[in-house]
């Protein structure tokens, strides 16, 4: 196991994390609605439900996107899915979250250090899942690793020490 654990480990409810990373909550139907996290909203446009599964469901009805709201909540978009669901894993999942700059290469400006942890960590995970470090994984690391001051070789064998001690997930 690796010491660090990422906040989108832990293994509480993900309707229970989101809402308390949300302000102005209140029950609306049979969900809640909240003040959007990534707009000034002074309206609570954000509807949130929680699906049979346990999965959390975000609209903002301004219209931001998912991945802005979870972003800015202080979430990373795995923190949706409840432990381990297959999707929580599924590579497109995350990699869905990472804001695409030009040249469709991660753009990580919008990650605090937080985030970029949580990101090394999912990184790390993908590799794991995949049982590989393509060149996706590779490139990513290299643009983590920019913005950590680390290189990408430092953060490559990471992932692979995580690939080769962690339980498969
Ligand atoms: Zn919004």
């Amino acid at each position: 196991m690796s010491a660090a654990i990422p906040a989108s480990e832990d293994n509480s409810k993900p309707i229970d994390r989101v809402l308390a990373h949300l302000e102005g909550v209140h029950r609306s139907g049979a969900g809640w609605m909240a003040k959007c996290s990534h707009h000034d909203d002074r309206q609570a446009s954000l509807s949130i439900r929680e699906a049979d599964d346990g999965k959390v469901l975000l609209h903002c009805h301004a219209g931001c996107d998912t991945t802005s709201v979870v972003t800015s909540a202080g979430l990373a978009f795995v923190d949706l899915f409840p432990p381990g669901s297959r999707e929580r894993f599924k590579p497109r999942t995350w990699l869905g979250t990472i804001p695409m700059g030009p040249n469709g290469r991660p753009a990580l400006e919008s990650f605090g250090d937080d985030r970029t942890a949580t990101l090394l960590g999912e990184l790390a995970r993908l590799a794991k899942v995949r049982g590989t470090l393509d060149k996706r994984i590779v490139d990513a690391l290299r643009v983590v690793g920019e913005s950590l001051g680390v290189s990408r070789e430092q953060l490559a064998g990471a992932a692979r020490a995580a690939i080769s001690t962690e339980d498969p997930a």
